[in-house]
């Protein structure tokens, strides 16, 4: 007889590491994973999943996986780590960060997160008990990472908005109220490359098989942008440009949305003006893309019943993020297409619960208004940039590594850094950091293999659990859903567990309220008034029901605002896209494009000695940033990183197929394999990040090869405007190639 057990839950953690929250089934036999595959009773993913998550049972039983506490007993660097207790691991981080607050202040500690998945709950849970406003998702310059895009729509509509397949909706594409959107603008986004930001990119081709033509906004050519309408092969870093050169096609050639604008748009006539500053044909001259490519593709967009946009980092990336996610906005608004079937539809946490404070709005929810307006006053970056300090929670992450360099204007002693490699992973300027981070008098790392962050500075280890393993909520957007724990693996504990005991020991009197964890959980679910054996009971997820959290045309059934009048949750009620709230912060109230900080335009000089623009930072299939590289088929699939070099750009260089190669700047240079590929245009370069390897040394000064291998070595820091979001140079960076035998 079998004694398999199949278990539901949602993937939503280390592991896969995404943002997605598909749901799994759990193949359990004898308190062990053997098996795992899509839920095809879960709306979002139906049944699908990646090669991540079906990796799972190789990744969760790793032999390399860290499954007890460690502590250092060599020198940094040196890979000498002894198990202890959970006991002792919590001992020590108890007793140096209350040593380290007692001598310089809480603020001297920063709290570090990696990319997206549950960390945001429980890290702000630690952060805000132990006393410290620098919570940080450090490395990632110009907090480039769809916090740009929420701080822009969430300024000027008042809520988020994402591309509408269906996602909100039980029956999706059967469901009557939705409709195909005739458009989507995947921009600079190659959607079906991962799950971005709970929105998966299998939707988009289940949106083309039933009839959406796709503007592909992209450098490269890839999947999507062979089967589009449109292809404007932008050059990187020109979003901005192109936006607002779509808006001044729309608005002067009288194809904009006149009723929905009458009625619920500010600022028309200051965007026309400001539109008009970009004409086609010096567009086109910025952007690479031929005028008339660019004004056919705002006619189609425009003249469409119903588009959307469904947008990624590179947008975030430009110069000033912000500014160029407002521009991108404002098409969706001028041609009337927010929350409207098949449009961009407005979204929520689910049922209204927050599990990830995304916002300030959210944090205060959380943790009152009081605790984060005094966090405000040491938070780093906050008194510099107005977004920092009025949109989101986090310290500004390149003023965080600086001021850990410089000690000024107050010293920073210790770090708490949980799932995030921040020496292997994203940081621009990852030597830098590695350097700066050294200095720190006390380094906690909460993760689940060793990687170049746990071997060069982690005093204590704390083994982290993955999905299957742990229980937790998520709100992201829909549907509001709990995840179970079924399996244990070694000593392994879930982020929420660990701080949740950190947190207790430093504010036993803020947290003494919630005996357990399901207690805590309970009372974040509230808002839904179902808690999480209710909706265990309902099979794990609950989709929204109809009111605030659920499309659509919210705005004009008065479900938007907290007055419960018709209109947008802003000042005006109105989509304001002359953005007085920016205004009043020094910033621009109108969407603007700024050049890229390296390019033939900007530095010519520095073209000359590097004429090629180096695209990173691609979502892949395989592996979540710099994760998975020691997960045998995933590895399989991709062994070594690799450059993508157009065959005659690689010609000139000299550069066979397959060859290893450098690619270099004055920052330093770092290995590539040369891959020929016509994906490419001719001065670009594209390449993978995240690449350490987990096969060679690990005690430093190899690092697992990261000095080698990590292409943000030589990526440089940002240029982010007056938000303070924006201008990591991920995209834009300039460099050569070089043979490495030559
Ligand atoms: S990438 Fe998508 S399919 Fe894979 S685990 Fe995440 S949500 Fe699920």
């Amino acid at each position: 007889m079998d004694d398999t057990t199949v278990y539901r839950t949602t993937a939503w953690s280390a592991g896969p590491g995404c943002h997605g929250g598909c749901g799994q089934k759990l193949h359990v036999k004898n308190g062990k994973l053997v098996r795992i595959e899509g839920d095809e009773n879960h709306p979002w993913n139906q049944g699908r999943s990646c090669p991540r998550v079906l990796a799972m049972t190789q990744y969760m039983y790793h032999p390399d996986r860290i499954t007890r506490p460690l502590k250092r007993v060599g020198a940094r660097g040196e890979g000498k780590f002894e198990p202890i207790s959970w006991d002792e691991a919590y001992d020590t981080c108890e007793k140096r960060l209350n040593e380290i607050k007692r001598k310089y202040g809480a603020e001297s500690a920063i709290f570090v997160q990696g990319t997206g998945r549950d960390i945001g709950g429980p890290i702000t849970m630690l952060a805000y008990s132990y006393g410290s406003p620098n919570w940080v998702q450090l490395g990632l310059s110009g907090h480039s990472c769809y916090t740009p895009r929420l701080g822009a729509m969430k300024t000027v509509m008042g809520d988020f908005a994402v591309a509408d397949c269906s996602q909100y909706l039980e029956r999706r594409y059967e469901d009557p109220q939705w409709k195909v959107p005739e458009i989507i603008i995947t921009w600079g986004q190659n959607s079906t490359m991962g799950c971005p930001d709970g929105f998966f990119g299998s939707w988009v081709v289940d949106c083309m098989k039933l009839g959406t033509r796709i503007i592909a906004v992209e450098p490269r050519n890839t999947w999507l942008s062979s089967r589009a309408l449109h292809h404007l092969q932008l050059r990187p870093g020109t979003d901005g440009a192109l936006a607002l050169a779509m808006i001044n096609v729309i608005i002067g050639e009288g194809l904009y949305d006149k009723e929905f604008v009458a009625k619920w748009v500010q600022g028309f006539d200051a965007l026309r003006e400001r539109a008009a500053q970009y004409p086609l044909d010096e567009v086109a001259k910025i952007t690479e893309i031929p005028a008339q490519e660019i004004a056919a593709a705002a006619r189609a967009f425009a003249r469409a019943k119903q588009a959307a946009v469904q947008w990624g980092v590179p947008v975030d990336m430009c110069p000033d993020g912000t500014a160029v996610a407002h521009a991108i906005t404002c098409l969706s608004v001028i041609t009337g297409n927010i929350d409207k079937p098949g449009g961009q539809v407005i979204a929520r946490p689910s049922h209204g619960v927050t599990s990830y404070p995304f916002s300030t709005e959210e944090l205060v929810k959380l943790y009152g208004a009081d605790l984060i307006a005094r966090l405000n006053e040491k938070r780093i970056g906050a008194d510099v940039y107005p977004m920092v300090k009025n949109f989101r929670g986090w310290a500004q992450p390149d003023m965080v590594i600086d001021q850990v360099e410089s000690g000024v204007p107050y010293p920073v002693k210790a770090a708490w850094i949980q799932t995030a490699n921040v020496v292997g992973g994203q940081s621009a300027r990852a030597k830098f950091h590695l350097e700066a981070l050294k200095k720190l008098e006390f380094i906690a790392v909460v993760d689940l293999f060793h990687n170049p962050t746990t071997m060069a500075l982690a005093d204590i280890i704390l083994p982290a659990a993955t999905f299957p393993e742990k229980d937790s909520i998520r709100s992201w957007w829909a549907p509001l859903i709990s995840i179970k724990k079924r399996v244990q693996v070694g000593e392994c504990k879930s982020d929420w567990e660990i701080n949740f005991e950190l947190a207790k020991r430093f504010n036993p009197e803020g947290m003494k309220r919630w005996k357990t964890l399901e207690d805590m959980f309970n009372e974040r679910l509230a808002p839904s008034k179902m808690t999480v054996a209710d909706l265990q009971q309902q099979g794990g997820f609950k989709m929204p029901e109809d009111g605030p959290f659920k499309p659509y045309f919210r705005h004009e059934r008065g479900l938007l605002r907290p007055d419960g009048k018709p209109g947008f949750n802003t000042k005006s009620g109105k989509i304001e896209v002359y953005c007085d709230t920016f205004e009043g912060w020094g910033m621009d109230p109108l969407p603007f494009y700024t050049e890229p900080p390296q390019s033939e335009r900007s530095t010519p000089e520095l073209f000359k000695k590097y004429p090629l623009v180096m695209i990173t930072g691609a979502r892949s299939q395989l592996f979540f940033h710099a994760e998975h590289r020691q997960i045998p088929w995933l590895r399989e699939k991709l062994p070594d990183p690799t450059v993508e070099i157009h065959p005659e750009t690689a010609k000139k260089y000299a550069i066979y197929d397959g060859e290893w190669v450098y690619l270099e700047n004055d920052m330093g240079r770092v290995k590539r394999k040369a891959k020929f590929s016509l994906q490419v245009k001719r001065h670009h370069v594209h390449t993978m990040h995240g690449w350490w390897m987990p096969e060679m040394e690990g005690k430093a000064p190899s690092l697992y090869g990261v000095g080698d291998f990590q292409i943000n070595n030589i990526i440089p820091g940002p240029q982010c405007a007056k938000s303070g979001f924006g201008g990591g140079q991920y995209k834009t960076t300039l460099c050569t190639l070089a043979k490495i035998s030559a």
